[in-house]
């Protein structure tokens, strides 16, 4: 293992080429956010902060854009948004390394972010949204219309700053709304860059970012000219927009935290099974919502593939993602890495056995090495929450009736998988877990046609697809008698 940076040693001027984008212009404010790069733990840029005469202002930009942007077919609007995802390939590499000094991951995990947002932008702009006819005969016609909202207030993480921001802006402006953009205050600069592209396609006022804090995230929920929030991150937060919202009965999507389980019955080939599931855990140093975050294994084939999975961990190479050798970056902030380091002292505390990792490196940069435990209890900390970094329970099970209990054993549900060379039974497995997306032989995978989002407290409706599309409009009926 190895970490640190390249440029550690030597001092890079601050980077100030950074502006909010409000009623089609680019603009500074009274405040500012100063942006760590988490593999040298020092702030390398600085970017203007919105307050509340911001918000207004871009909520009244929005609101004023709302009639002609809803006018245009979704045809035009389709259009645009495929300039905007060839603009963003155009401008890939650079914004890929700018993702890489503000979020930590591996440069070629940025290009592929970027990559993966402006195919599921196209992607959703390919999808109709048309009338439905519930009846039609000779006494009546009754139709089902789906007319956009209004302003949508977008509020995104800091573990996948573009994909998650693409995902609801794209669903949001194709189906006729206009849009506010907050990026979490630990990464706003790849989203503000993404800003200045949506000025050059769009009209102004259409789409508005806004950088700031958690306080600005909260004014969005509370603003009475925002119809809609699409909310991405932690269950705490997103309880909190709930609650929030419902003073105006804004509509809400939910994309929250998880806590996957990965079953992993016995007839696996352990080895070719380890290298998916280590991926499917460890990329972005488990800073993924959907990320394997515990591992159940059959006993017959507990021992092989811990062995299996130690040596990937043993292969994988931390450090700086601007090093094209490296695999696992830095945890992306002091506040995540604090609390991965508690979780990894509270962890050894319960004797559990550490089969990788475990130490903390001294700095500079958060770096943390992947760490498998086993032996641990099911009450544990790390079994029960969210880890959100690198650190994975595996838990032995000799029923599977058991572990498929046990995975549901958790307030979380945003998906799960289960990994058997039998496809027929582990379909039928993955269809018991409790889960809004359960995998069989893969984890991780989406699409712009198939709806992602979790049950429980994972979430609250579904992004992408039709379904994700129409929960971004008002269904309508219309309901004529014809005599
Ligand atoms: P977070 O909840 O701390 O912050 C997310 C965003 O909400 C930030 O922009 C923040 O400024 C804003 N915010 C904070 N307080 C707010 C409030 N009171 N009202 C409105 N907005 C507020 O989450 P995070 O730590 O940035 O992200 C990590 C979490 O996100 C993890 O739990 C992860 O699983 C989850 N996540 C979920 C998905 C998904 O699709 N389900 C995807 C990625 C990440």
């Amino acid at each position: 293992m190895t970490e640190g940076s390249t440029e550690g040693a030597r001092s890079v001027p601050l980077r100030t080429d950074f502006s909010l984008l409000i009623a089609g212009s680019l603009v500074q404010s009274a405040q500012h956010l100063d942006v760590i790069n988490p593999a040298l733990g020092t702030v390398f840029a600085r970017c203007p902060a919105a307050g509340r005469g911001e918000l207004d202002r871009a909520v009244a930009a929005a609101r004023g854009a709302f009639p002609a942007w809803r006018a245009r077919s979704f045809a035009e609007r389709s259009a645009l948004v495929k300039r905007l995802s060839q603009r963003l390939r155009e401008r890939q590499n650079e914004l890929a390394e700018l993702l890489t000094r503000e979020q930590g991951k591996p440069l070629a995990q940025s290009v592929a972010e970027i990559d993966r947002g402006a195919a599921q932008s196209d992607g959703m702009v390919g999808i109709e949204i048309p009338v439905e006819v519930i009846a039609d005969d000779a006494d009546k016609h009754i139709e089902l219309r789906y007319r956009p909202l209004g302003v949508v207030g977008i509020i995104t993480p800091w573990n996948a700053p573009v994909n998650l921001a693409l995902g609801p802006l794209v669903s949001a402006l194709y189906t006729g709304n206009t849009v506010v953009l907050k990026p979490s205050p630990y990464t706003p600069l790849a989203t503000l860059k993404v800003g200045e592209l949506l000025n050059e396609i769009f009209p102004p006022g259409v789409v508005n970012v806004l950088a700031g804090g958690d306080e600005l995230g909260a004014a969005m929920t509370a603003h009475a000219g925002i119809d809609k929030i699409s909310f991405t991150g932690s269950v705490a937060t997103g309880k909190k927009v709930l609650v929030s919202a419902a003073a105006t009965l804004k509509r809400v999507t939910l994309e929250l935290g998880g806590n996957d389980p990965a079953i992993v019955l016995g007839d696996v080939d352990a080895k070719a099974v380890a290298k998916k599931i280590f991926f499917a855990s460890f990329v972005n140093s488990g800073q993924v919502c959907m990320a394997i975050k515990r591992i159940y294994a059959h006993e017959s084939v507990y021992e092989d593939l811990c062995a299996a999975l130690v040596d990937e961990a043993r292969k994988a190479k931390v450090g700086n993602g601007l090093d094209p050798t490296t695999e696992l970056g830095p945890v992306q902030n002091k506040m995540q890495y604090d609390k991965v380091v508690g979780l990894i002292e509270d962890t050894k505390k319960t004797g559990a056995k550490f089969l990788a990792g475990g130490e903390v490196p001294p700095g500079p940069g958060y770096f943390l090495p992947p760490t498998l435990v086993t032996d641990i209890a099911d009450d544990s900390r790390l079994v029960q929450e969210e880890q959100f970094g690198p650190i994975v329970p595996i838990l032995k099970f000799s029923d599977v009736d058991d572990a498929v209990r046990r995975a549901n054993d958790t307030r979380f549900g945003l998906s799960g998988s289960v990994w058997t060379k039998d496809v027929k039974r582990g379909t039928e497995i993955a269809a018991q877990l409790e889960v809004g997306t359960a995998w069989v032989n893969q984890h991780r995978t989406t699409s712009a046609f198939v709806p992602f989002g979790g049950a429980k407290e994972s979430g609250m409706g579904r992004q992408y697809s039709a379904l994700g599309l129409k929960s971004y409009m008002e269904p309508e009926v219309v309901s004529v008698a014809k005599r």
